[in-house]
């Protein structure tokens, strides 16, 4: 279905982004990985890929904190594949604190990964895209795009900047054969998760099985974890043209958490 196409997922050695480049990849897409990890694992991961998918799968290390080093991801991805036809911003960090606490740098290192880096990217692809009159702008938000937290201040804001961005790319990108939408992800047991739960376990003074029953999936109705796979395929259907009017969407897949 999308055979030929190429793909630039920022933060795709791990949970989420991973699990978008594999369904991609299953896809027929070619595959830009960025993020950073153990540069075997990193390697291994670029040769499995494209062997079991038949698929070109190329690695970038650029630090999404960085804009030279974005704009160096665009500029590589687009001589290697051609075009990048898929552009999804999903790099990002978390850091849980009181805001009388919250450590200035994190702050800022989260406005530049979870927001400013998509900004970047989008600015750099959309004129080819344009060009080409076919794109798919597909960003990694949260359900803290759509609510609130407490002790997540930076990420709250960078993820509902996220949402506000995903919106005015579509209105302008509207006419140009180009979608953008946002994922808004629930809790998905990734290495992102897995770290801020001894955090809010020493911010609210509970313990860490407490935060995964009582903090973690107190927000969602089903109770389970969302899991990468849910949101690989969603991110496959969006690039589909069955969802060719579906733009400027920000869509929650959080177990009904944002329906309270
Ligand atoms: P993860 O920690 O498993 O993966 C994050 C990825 O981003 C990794 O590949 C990492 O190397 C990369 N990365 C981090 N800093 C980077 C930088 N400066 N430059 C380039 N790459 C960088 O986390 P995840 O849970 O898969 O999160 C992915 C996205 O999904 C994030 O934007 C996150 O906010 C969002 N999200 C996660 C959840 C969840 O419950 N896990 C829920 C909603 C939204």
């Amino acid at each position: 279905m999308l055979t030929g196409r190429s793909a630039i997922i920022t933060g795709s050695t791990s949970g989420i982004g991973l699990g978008i480049a594999e369904a991609l990849a299953k896809n027929g897409v070619n595959i830009m990985l960025n993020g950073f990890g153990d540069s075997d694992e990193i390697d291994g991961l670029q040769r499995r890929l494209a062997r079991e998918r038949d698929v070109r799968v190329e690695y970038h290390n650029g630090d999404m904190s960085k804009p030279h080093e974005i704009e160096d991801l665009v500029t590589v991805a687009e001589t290697y594949f051609g075009s990048v036809d898929i552009l999804v911003n999903n790099a990002g960090i978390q850091h849980v604190a009181p805001i009388d606490g919250f450590p200035p740098d994190k702050w800022d290192a989260i406005i530049a990964i979870n927001l400013a880096s998509a900004f970047h990217t989008t600015r750099l692809s959309m004129a080819a895209m344009k060009e080409r009159g076919w794109g798919r702008i597909i960003n990694v938000a949260s359900a803290h795009g759509l609510v609130a937290s407490p002790f997540k201040s930076a990420y709250v804001a960078a993820k509902h900047g996220i949402v506000g961005l995903t919106k005015t790319v579509a209105l302008e990108a509207a006419q140009a054969g180009i979608t953008c939408n946002a994922i808004c992800p629930g809790y998905v047991m990734t290495p992102l998760v897995e770290k801020q739960i001894p955090d809010t376990a020493m911010a609210r003074g509970i313990t860490e099985e407490e935060v995964v029953r009582d903090v973690l999936l107190a927000a969602q109705p089903t109770k389970e974890f969302v899991t990468v796979e849910q949101l690989g395929a969603l991110a496959v259907f969006l690039c589909s043209d069955a969802a060719a009017q579906i733009t400027g969407a920000s869509i929650p897949v959080d177990g009904g958490w944002t329906a309270h």
